[in-house]
């Protein structure tokens, strides 16, 4: 089974959830898709860490074939080339390794190299299995990383906890398509509640059944809890705002591993989703 944790946006504890569940679960991989912002080995604290570079293919021209025809510019969709001073010029951050131009060259004078983008860590916390996906500064796009992470994911088999980009672009998309469930993390505020809306509209598209985590809850938040109602949606954790917790969090410590109440919590949250029980 493959739970993926998402939030509207960054801040809100998703995260936290996701490492927590993991720990609870055990025998389980979790996956960190949040390329940009791969936080969940600051708690997990994986051992025995291996690397591994994540390429994509990025065009090169061949200046003694190319006669200038310029079907590779206008093929390209994404904009990514231009033809200046008598030779096409890609730019590799707008590039989507489509391989499209290649294809449209009349004269062979197209061929790829790789281009690294970023990398995949695997290490261990526990029988945790942690992956985490890096996208290297500047890059556009971490769907190429992402993909790299969920394959490590897939290898080790059975359950997986995959920690989603927060929003709702393209590369939440691609960390979610995959999964069986989704457990939405919401903030109890206005701003907290609107990005929330957007991002369960992206998993109903893609017909995930979901379940919904509150987190920073000092008191009920009418329109949210409305809206969870209205829409069906299980709300199936409250966690209340709280020092101790912010505390355990800013200390890099995961809450379930040092409180025997909120690991009684996670456990009861890992059941009633239909993951592994402790
Ligand atoms: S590989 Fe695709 S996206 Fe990249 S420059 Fe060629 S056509 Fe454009
Ligand atoms: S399609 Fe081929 S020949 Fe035409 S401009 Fe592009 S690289 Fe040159």
């Amino acid at each position: 089974m493959k739970i993926a944790v998402l939030s509207g946006k960054g801040g809100v504890g998703k995260t936290m959830v996701a490492v927590n569940l993991a720990a609870i679960a055990q025998q389980v991989a979790y996956v960190d898709c949040d390329v940009e912002e791969p936080n969940g080995r600051l708690f997990l604290k994986p051992e025995g860490v291996a690397r591994e570079s994540v390429c994509t293919l990025l065009p090169e021209f061949d200046a003694s074939k190319c006669t200038g025809c310029r079907r590779c510019v206008e093929f390209c969709r994404f904009n990514a080339l231009v033809y200046i001073k008598e030779k096409p010029l890609v730019f590799p951050e707008v590039c989507h390794a489509c391989g499209g131009c290649q294809l449209a060259c009349p004269e062979g004078a197209v061929c790829e190299k790789e281009r690294p983008v970023g990398c995949v860590e695997r290490g261990q916390h526990g029988s945790v299995r942690v992956i985490t996906g890096i996208l290297n500064a500047g890059e556009a796009s971490g769907v190429p990383v992402i993909k790299a992470a969920l394959r490590a994911g897939d290898a080790h088999g059975g359950l997986e906890i995959i920690d989603c980009p927060p929003g709702s672009a393209c590369s939440v998309m691609e960390s979610v398509a995959s999964a069986d469930y989704c457990l939405l993390v919401a903030e109890p505020t206005a701003f907290g509640f609107h990005n929330f809306q957007m991002v369960y509209e992206l998993a109903s598209l893609l017909g995930k059944p979901c379940g919904v985590v509150i987190n920073k809850m000092d008191a009920p938040y009418d329109p949210l809890e409305r809206f969870c109602e209205t829409n069906g949606l299980p709300i199936l954790l409250r966690i209340p705002y709280s020092r101790q917790l912010a505390r355990l969090a800013a200390n890099g410590e995961i809450i379930a591993e040092k409180d025997m109440e909120y690991a009684g919590q996670f456990n009861r949250l890992l059941e009633k989703i239909g993951g592994v029980r402790r």
